[in-house]
């Protein structure tokens, strides 16, 4: 009867470490503890909403870039706000699903995007029709909100006729916030004619007009000129409140030429540089915030879709991924948003907090955010990450399972 009792518990905790084990090698329960459905109180609320991101921002190079001063919008942002370090936990860290995940709040097993969709030869997929915030904010406000979007590549087909780089560049992730319908004004590089004689492409180009040939080296708009562009918007929107959803390139496009990084560890001047040009984008539209007087109720976000290191950013999530490509810092505005104990957040916690921020009621919103594997929380309900705990629960779960087996393996050869 003993026996019986001993091997019962045998075998009920080789089976409960089996589970831990593969729980941890799927990488199911080192993510999350359960979110306990806090419903605060208080929900910060803005008339307006400013999401600012540039393309391969690492960690390391926002923090140490804006101690020593050199970020100053950053430091602005930080004024009177925070530094918030996320997660990027269900998607391989790219640039679309990034983005997508941004842009909605959802992992790619629901937002449909799983890999980038521009260049040659990739699929053309958008992200899941009513998803973004933009859609949301439209459903929900109609004209009551303006939406505006600054981006630094082609989202529609342009004229590639004096065009270097050919080939079907168009990103396809955002054809359902339709220009018009869903963004009140949207400027990207299908705006521009790209012809020999367009003189605002000319400046707006990242890569400089090849005068010889008569062409454009790529379709790239710089982030001072988006920024500028952003700043007269909000100058003529002034009494409207509004959404504006910016993206720029250059640390991502210089990171894959040159690294970030020299050998000796300081950072590489065209990194530095690129740098400079996301943080100086901002710039003017703080200044716009300012003198029209809006600033208080304007929560603004300077973030990336993902980190980088050395020459990419391509790869698994965390936690398995480099922890500067898989953990980027972004800064806030305004500490409102903030967790109690600014705890890391997850990418796809920040649609549902500008959601939230903007008075959208989240409990309308489906699939719910849940601050699960697949959806993102509000940044001041995420739930504690259980790392620790799992690291430990995982290695009694192995030494368990372990000697167990070796009972199972040596109990026949006793019988006999
Ligand atoms: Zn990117």
């Amino acid at each position: 009867m003993k026996k019986k009792i001993i091997s019962i518990v045998f075998v009920l905790m080789f089976l409960f470490s089996i589970r831990t084990v593969y729980l941890h090698v799927n990488g199911k329960n080192t993510l999350y503890i359960e979110n306990i459905n806090i419903n605060s109180t208080i929900t910060p609320l803005f008339d307006n909403v400013i999401f600012i991101t540039s393309d391969g921002v690492r960690r390391h190079w926002m923090r140490v870039l804006t101690d020593d001063g050199t970020l100053v919008s950053v430091n602005r942002v930080l004024e009177n706000g925070f530094f918030q370090k996320f997660r990027i936990t269900n998607h391989k860290t790219g640039t679309d699903p990034g983005l997508a995940c941004l842009e909605t709040g959802y992992g790619d097993s629901i937002n449909n995007i799983v890999s980038n969709q521009f260049g040659p030869g990739t699929a053309k997929d958008s992200i899941t029709k009513g998803l973004t915030t933009a859609e949301r904010l439209k459903d929900v406000f109609g004209d009551d909100i303006k939406i505006a979007y600054f981006l630094p590549w082609s989202f529609h087909q342009i004229n590639e006729e004096h065009m270097n780089q050919v080939g079907n560049y168009t990103d396809t992730i955002f054809e359902n916030i339709i220009p018009g319908k869903i963004a009140d004004y949207w400027f990207a590089a299908e705006n521009f004619s790209w012809t020999p004689d367009d003189e605002e492409a000319k400046l707006a180009c990242l890569d400089p007009f090849n005068v010889d040939h008569q062409v454009f080296m790529t379709p790239l708009l710089k982030a001072g000129y988006l920024g500028n562009k952003a700043k007269d918007w909000i100058l003529n929107n002034s009494n409207e409140r509004f959404y504006i959803r910016m993206h720029l390139t250059e640390p991502d496009h210089v990171g894959h030429g040159s690294g970030e990084s020299l050998a000796s560890g300081n950072i590489h001047p065209t990194y530095l540089e690129a740098m400079r040009s996301y943080d100086y984008a901002a710039n003017p539209i703080l200044d716009a915030l300012e003198s029209t007087g809006i600033l208080d109720e304007t929560l603004v976000i300077l973030g990336t879709d993902h980190g980088f290191y050395e020459y990419g950013h391509d790869g698994p999530s965390w936690p398995s991924g480099n922890n500067q490509v898989t953990e980027p810092l972004f800064a806030f505005s305004d500490t409102a948003v903030r967790h109690p104990e600014n705890i890391t957040a997850d990418q796809s916690d920040i649609s549902p907090t500008i959601l939230a921020s903007l008075g959208v009621n989240l409990s309308t919103v489906t699939p719910t955010y849940v601050g699960d594997f697949n959806t993102g929380i509000v940044m001041w309900e995420r739930a504690e990450w259980d790392t620790g705990k799992t690291t430990f629960s995982f290695w009694i779960a192995a030494v368990v399972l372990l000697i167990t087996s070796a009972i199972f393996v040596y109990k026949p050869k006793r019988k006999k």
